[in-house]
Order: C-alpha cells, then sequence, then structure tokens
C-alpha cells in the first residue's frame, strides 16, 4: 500500500441518515411503475414521493421517489431486485455529498441511466428520514 492509500479513512456507515429509491419510467412504462408502487405501498414502511412527469433535479428520465430509512434496506431492496421488472431504479444514500450519493455511492437497479451531476451540490445536510406515508398489511 501506498502513502496515498494509508491516508484515506473509508466513510462510516453512520454517514447514512437514510436512502432514496429514484424508480424511473416513460410513457410505455407508467402502468408498471403504478403497479410496483402499489405493491411498495402494501409491504413496505415508506414515503411515496410524488410523480414527476417532467424532469426534475439530476434525473434524465420521469421517476417519483421512494424514501426510507436504513432499517428498511435489507428488505425493501432485494425485493426490488425481484420485482423491478423493465424499470431502471437508482438506490442512492443520503449523506452530506449529495453528488457522490448520486454518483460514485449510488446502486442501480436494471439498467443504469444518466445522472445530471452538475444540478447537485457537493456539500449539503444530509436528508433525515421522512415521515413514512404507507400503511403496510402485506409481508413482503
Ligand atoms: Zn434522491
Amino acid at each position: 500500500m501506498g502513502a496515498a492509500e494509508n491516508s484515506v479513512a473509508p466513510h462510516a456507515l453512520k454517514a447514512i441518515a437514510s436512502y432514496h429509491a429514484h424508480i424511473y419510467y416513460d410513457q410505455q412504462t407508467r402502468g408498471d411503475a403504478e403497479r410496483l408502487r402499489h405493491w411498495i405501498g402494501e409491504r413496505f414502511t415508506v414515503t411515496l414521493g410524488r410523480w414527476h412527469d417532467a424532469l426534475v433535479g439530476p434525473h434524465d428520465k420521469a421517476m417519483y421517489q421512494v424514501a426510507f430509512a436504513v432499517e428498511e434496506f435489507p428488505s425493501f431492496v432485494p425485493w426490488l431486485m425481484l420485482n423491478h421488472g423493465a424499470l431502471s431504479i437508482l438506490i442512492h444514500p443520503n449523506t452530506t455529498q449529495p453528488l457522490a450519493d448520486h454518483t460514485v455511492h449510488a446502486a442501480w437497479i436494471g439498467v443504469p441511466l444518466g445522472i445530471r451531476g452538475e444540478k447537485l451540490p457537493h456539500d449539503a445536510d444530509a436528508e433525515p428520514p421522512q415521515e413514512p406515508n404507507t400503511s403496510p398489511t402485506l409481508r413482503p
């Protein structure tokens, strides 16, 4: 190992205040996105965000956001892996580094899409978990 590697400390998990899943769709797949959203609401304690048919923030395609707490990750993300169908989903942590969160720290389920990094700040306050707006009745 060189000196540069020794001087870099890894990020601690406690840097992650919450997560987002961004579920992308287009005219052809909007019905699939509606069905997935319904399934999510039946099964997970999360915050379902508004539909964004028009481009918003760094996102290169229409999407809606699902905000969720760290504790939901081990069940929600694997479930999305199995059930996303043809939809692309961006999973990203919320730390104090929004640009990194949406790029180098992010994971994709399905086909990766573009992220408009110029729309994101390098540094910001981390987004805490939001108030859930679902009332799940089914086990995933
Ligand atoms: Zn997000």
